[in-house]
């Protein structure tokens, strides 16, 4: 179970989504959830400690992770937190990787802001480790919240 995070990091993290949501304004998405389908992609999100509390925080304030009708099937690999509706349980909360996924359709408005995103990126590293030092580094969202549910 992660910590709770503190008020002043909560709201750094924030600061940091809402810059990088910023950033990519206007960017296409066909709103497939293949980015969520990690089974589909063999892509997925990496979570800092900081954003494990958040999530962990955002799914308790709805009760849990999202019931499954049916059992997944064999081999499929998709987010826990996407509901049988092909919607994100967490979606305010979703952390940085799923901010900045880039499909294979997505098209960006502008130039690509790659080194503003690098930055945030640190700036995102640089506050997990203030957050908890012991936690190591990033971890992929499959091992922190299991696909399937319960
Ligand atoms: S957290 Fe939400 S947006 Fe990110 S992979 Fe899971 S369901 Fe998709």
């Amino acid at each position: 179970m992660a910590r709770t995070l503190p008020e002043g990091t909560r709201r750094e993290l924030y600061r940091i989504y809402a810059e990088v949501d910023a950033l990519l304004e206007g960017a296409s998405c066909d709103a497939s959830t293949d980015c969520c389908r990690f089974g589909v992609t063999g892509r997925e999100p990496y979570l800092t400690a900081v954003e494990i509390a958040e999530l962990e925080r955002a799914s308790r304030a709805r009760g849990g992770i999202p019931k499954r009708r049916r059992l997944p099937v064999a081999g499929e690999r998709r987010c826990a937190f996407l509901s049988d509706e092909g919607r994100c349980w967490v979606y305010d909360a979703r952390p940085f990787g799923c901010r900045t996924f880039f499909c294979d359709r997505a098209v960006l408005p502008g130039r690509s802001p790659r080194a503003a995103i690098a930055r945030l990126t640190r700036d995102l590293s640089a506050l997990a480790e203030g957050f908890a030092r012991d936690a190591g580094g990033a971890r992929p969202m499959s091992r922190v919240f299991p696909t399937g549910g319960r």
